[in-house]
C-alpha cells in the first residue's frame, strides 16, 4: 500500500483520537507512515545501495514486473517491521511502556491497512502477496533454498 493512504489513514484516526492523546496523535501518524523504511532496508541489505530514488524505482518496477510476469525475486519480500515477530514485540513493549502504546495504534493500523489490501487484491482477481509475515520462516527458507 502507498505511503499516501497510511497517511490518509492515520491522519483520520488521529482526528478521532485527538481529544484522548492530543499531540501524541503526531507520533501515530508518524509511525502509521514511515513503519515502511524496512523496504528501504530490505533493498539496501541486498542491493548495497543507499540511492533512496533507487529503491523506489527498484519496488515499483518489482511489482509491475511481478503483476505482469507473476515471477518476483522472494529474497526483497521480508519486510522486518511487517512480520508478526515484530507484531509481537511491538505488542509487549506496548504493554510494559505507555509510549509504545500510542505508538502502537499508529504501528496496527499499518499492519492491518497492508493486510487488507493484499486479500482484498488477491480476492479481486490480484496476485497472491509474496510478503513474508514470519522472519523465522522467511529465515528458514532462505537457508533451506526454498524461498
Ligand atoms: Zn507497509
Amino acid at each position: 500500500m502507498l505511503p499516501k493512504w497510511h497517511f490518509l489513514a492515520a491522519l483520520i484516526l488521529s482526528i478521532m483520537l485527538w481529544p484522548i492523546f492530543k499531540l501524541g496523535v503526531f507520533a501515530i501518524i508518524f509511525i502509521a507512515v514511515f513503519i515502511d523504511i524496512d523496504h528501504y532496508l530490505t533493498y539496501v541489505f541486498w542491493k548495497k545501495d543507499f540511492n533512496l530514488t533507487n529503491a523506489y524505482h527498484f519496488y515499483i518496477k518489482r511489482g509491475a514486473t511481478y503483476r505482469k510476469t507473476g515471477k518476483i525475486d522472494k529474497k526483497y519480500s521480508l519486510c522486518i517491521f511487517h512480520t508478526i515477530e515484530f507484531l509481537l514485540l511491538f505488542s509487549i513493549l506496548a504493554l510494559i511502556f505507555k509510549f509504545f502504546q500510542i505508538l502502537f495504534i499508529g504501528y496496527a493500523l499499518h499492519f492491518f491497512q497492508d493486510l487488507f489490501s493484499e486479500f482484498f487484491c488477491f480476492f479481486n482477481g490480484g496476485r497472491k502477496s509474496v510478503r513474508k509475515l514470519s522472519l523465522i520462516g522467511y529465515v528458514y527458507q532462505l537457508r533451506k533454498g526454498t524461498l
